[in-house]
């Protein structure tokens, strides 16, 4: 409450400053009324904080698609707990996650950072992981808010989605979230939603955020998310990241002079950045924690044996005996996949490989790499020849395939789902050898496996983190079974993926969400559309029987589900239950045939029964109606059903729900959308989707007679000019230097391509000026370099300014004087 008080002291430049950061992860400071600026870093499966060039050294937790896999409500607070804890002892105040966009498609490239397909599972697991985080006096930033389900283009990306499948698919898990775990701070998405960015949408952050969900925490915006600060403000952003210093502040001055923003405006934000630093500075809180990061990888090593599904077990391949003859093939065993790059890399303590795990127990292995991991895109005849000889020699063989290191990172989608090739033929190669083949598969997200016939077992762990290898033997060697389950849908090919065509951004960077509420298994399975697994799905090393469904409606409104489950196989194992609700009636709007609305994670000794009991609130049978503009209920007949996977229902009974809801003026969607009755999204032409959408896109399209670039556009976009391409060229070309991996090419190569103009003006602070962001565009319009110069020479005295002012400013604050305002 301090500091929160200290606003009213403050002018109305100090409270200006705090609309930005103090530099990449600080927000701002004032020393004259001793209110400190606090640190914010990535995660959000560990943490990254910045420490010289580098990061420093902390504990590589299971990724965000792994712990998904565990649909572990209280484990996923326990391990927030875990990371609240570390970021008390290296005294940040937020920690960047978790971050749960909706996984659209296969090929969003940030899939691994992401929890689900389903926004129930997503927001419930999101909601622990913030509660447990924050008990320990530590903020989150659930991220990134919305629609960020692809990272190509993400700077200009618009995401044009109907308000149902907005608030369903995407926005539910948020508000879930936010509902239950408030979390301190909410990261507006780099994209556009339906023609505004995220960071200027006034309907995501006031109308639905803080009006509708109560949200009381603060909106930052994604790193270098904002593209006009003026506007952002009046829409509801009260922290822009990373500080731009004088650029912004002499904005919103400016804004304020012009009457443009009020102090209101201003105080209200700056306000909500004093709480967050009081909130974490405040109380026993704000002191250090201890983290011993010895006991945080022992917990990374639990927390990993939760995670992974075991996909396919034929004839009880797994687990192996500790006796067996095995050969370990695959450079992954050496060199694990473990994380993905980008902001949620960490800078891993103690990785130990799979195999020096298996070696470490005295096993007799043999071991061939099969494949180089430098080269995973050619065949290499001699390592597959090497590895079906050893594979030949073995009783068993483990093999260790992934997905390719760029295959998991930020910024860039993949275009296939595809395993690298050299992987691909390693598994069939080995196969072809030995039947006793089980498959460790890392990658970060739904992948196909065209050899799933040809292998006994298959276990995907995604990206584990550091106690993948010392996690796995347990799993392996049957010390404990594998109990995760699929979080996404398998598809049985990237053709079968209902957004595909429309995954990428059309000639007018708009993303078209055509298929509605038709994410994942929601699709599938209203689609009647076979998969090779299902969402939901995970064996285990035992077997469990579901009986006695009781569902029944209390006296508060909900309605009460209660289940048995018995382990009836021969080991101790973890079980989770998923209940799903479908509507019985034909509605007047098109539903999927089963959504899910509660789920428990079961540890059952064998033999032993326990009886779960989950309770369905009314948003259970509700659905978000576009015309009449909020959440409704439809009366009638729903089935409640139980499944161990979205495809394999146990119980199932049927309720009445009753309904006071007027829903004579809902639209007719049979009439205008009807192809999206059977889920049929292929079928769905542009004008039934704009139907649905409520507008017409088409008569919101920019005047393409005009194709001048402006400072939102980026170097990427200049393709049709003579400079632009010269200037293209001459990255791309910095881009084939040999010897410089791959993947710094991709990701410098591809930030300073794709970076719009505006956002380079704002990260150099106003140093390079908004004339000289002119002059770039000039240039890649196709200008001459005069031309370019000229601007840029008029841009000098701005330039001057942003060096001295702050420069001026800090020699005044460190002599205080007189007090001034703007
Ligand atoms: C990412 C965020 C991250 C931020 C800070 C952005 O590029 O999208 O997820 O928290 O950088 O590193």
């Amino acid at each position: 409450m301090e500091f929160e008080l200290s606003v009213k002291k403050m002018t109305l430049r100090e409270q200006i400053s705090f609309l930005t950061g103090k530099d990449f992860w600080h927000t701002a400071s004032v020393d004259r009324l001793a209110v400190p600026s606090v640190m914010v870093s990535d995660g959000p499966t560990g943490l990254r904080k910045m420490k010289g060039l580098g990061t420093i050294t902390a504990i590589c937790f299971p990724s965000a698609a792994a712990v998904a896999s565990a649909w572990d409500k209280e484990g996923t607070r326990a391990f927030g707990e875990v990371l609240g804890n570390e970021c008390r002892a290296e005294r940040l105040s937020v920690l960047l996650g978790p971050g749960i966009c909706i996984k659209r498609s296969p090929l969003c490239g940030r899939n691994f950072e992401y929890y689900s397909e389903d926004p129930f599972l997503a927001g419930t697991l999101a909601a622990n992981y913030i509660n447990g985080v924050q008990s320990k006096g530590v903020g989150t930033s659930i991220k990134h808010f919305a629609c960020n389900s692809t990272e190509d283009f993400r700077y200009k990306a618009d995401s044009i989605v109907d308000e149902r499948a907005l608030r369903e698919i995407y926005l539910r898990g948020f508000e879930i979230a936010v509902k239950q775990a408030q979390p301190w701070t909410i990261m507006m998405a780099y994209n556009k939603v339906n023609g505004k960015y995220c960071t200027e949408n006034s309907h995501l952050m006031e109308d639905i955020l803080r009006g509708e969900w109560g949200f009381e925490g603060l909106t930052v915006s994604d790193w270098m998310a904002t593209a006009d600060r003026v506007r952002a403000l009046k829409a509801g952003l009260d922290l822009e990241m990373p500080g731009t210093g004088y650029y912004t502040i002499s904005k919103v001055a400016k804004a304020y002079r012009d009457g443009e923003v009020s102090q209101e405006e201003i105080e209200t934000s700056a306000r909500r950045v004093l709480h967050l630093v009081d909130k974490s500075t405040s109380g026993s809180l704000g002191e250090a924690a201890v983290w011993d990061k010895k006991a945080d990888h022992a917990y990374a090593i639990e927390l990993a044996k939760k995670c992974p599904v075991l996909l396919k077990n034929d004839n009880d391949l797994l687990p192996f005996k500790k006796t067996d003859k095995v050969a370990i093939i695959g450079a992954r065993a050496k060199n694990p996949l473990v994380q993905g790059g980008g902001s949620a890399h960490i800078n891993a303590y103690r990785i130990e490989s799979p195999y020096t795990a298996f070696e470490n127990l005295g096993m007799d292995l043999s071991y061939a790499p099969g494949y180089d991991l430098k080269m995973l895109d050619e065949v290499n005849q001699g390592l597959i020849s090497e590895a079906k000889a050893v594979a030949e020699k073995a009783d068993k063989v483990l093999l260790f395939v992934s997905c390719s290191d760029m295959d998991v990172q930020e910024g860039f989608d993949h275009t296939t789902m595809d395993l690298p090739k050299a992987m691909n033929a390693v598994v069939e190669a080995v196969a072809s050898v030995n039947k006793n083949v089980a498959v460790i598969l890392s990658t970060g997200s739904s992948v196909v496996l065209p050899w799933a016939d040809k292998v006994g077992a298959i276990l995907q762990t995604y990206l584990l983190g550091e106690g993948f290898g010392a996690a796995l033997p347990a799993l392996v060697l049957g010390e404990v079974s594998p109990s995760g389950k699929l979080a996404e849908t398998y598809p049985k090919a990237l053709r079968d993926v209902p957004c595909l065509a429309d995954f990428k951004v059309d000639h007018n960077c708009n993303l078209k969400f055509r298929d509605s509420i038709f994410v994942g298994y929601r699709y599938y399975d209203t689609a009647g559309k076979e998969v090779a697994y299902p969402f939901g799905y995970g064996l285990s090393y035992t077997k469990f029987d579901y009986s006695d469904l009781k569902v029944a409606k209390t006296d508060d409104g909900n309605v009460a589900v209660s289940f048995n489950i018995k382990n009836v196989g021969g080991m101790k194992a973890d079980e989770i239950a998923q209940v799903y609700v479908g509507a019985c009636f034909a509605s007047k709007v098109y539903r999927a045939k089963k959504e899910l609305k509660e789920f428990a994670r079961v540890s059952l000794e064998p033999g032993e029964t326990k009886t779960v009991e989950l309770c369905l609130d009314p948003t259970a049978f509700e659905y978000f109606s576009a015309d009449l503009d909020k959440w409704v209920t439809e009366a009638g007949t729903y089935k409640v059903m139980v499944g161990a996977s979205s495809r394999d229902i146990r119980l199932s009974a049927d309720i009445d729900i009753e309904s006071a809801d007027d829903l004579s003026k809902e639209g007719n969607y049979a009439d205008f959308a009807p192809h999206y009755f059977k889920a049929n999204i292929a079928e769905v032409s542009d004008t039934e989707f704009y139907n649905v959408l409520g507008y017409d896109l088409d008569e919101y399209l920019p005047d393409s007679s005009d194709l001048r670039l402006t400072q939102a556009d980026a170097i990427a976009d200049a393709t049709a000019s003579k400079p632009g391409k010269a200037v293209n060229n001459f990255l791309d070309m910095l881009g084939s230097i040999p010897f410089v991996p791959e993947i710094y090419k991709k990701l410098v190569v591809d930030f300073v391509k794709t970076m719009p103009i505006n956002r380079m003006v704002k990260v150099s602070k106003g140093i390079l000026s908004d004339n000289m962001g002119d002059g770039i565009i000039t240039l890649l319009n196709g200008g001459t370099v005069v031309d370019m110069v000229k601007l840029m020479a008029l841009g000098v005295p701005d330039t001057a300014k942003a060096i001295l002012i702050p420069f001026i400013q800090k020699k005044a604050v460190a002599k205080p004087k007189k007090k001034k305002g703007i």
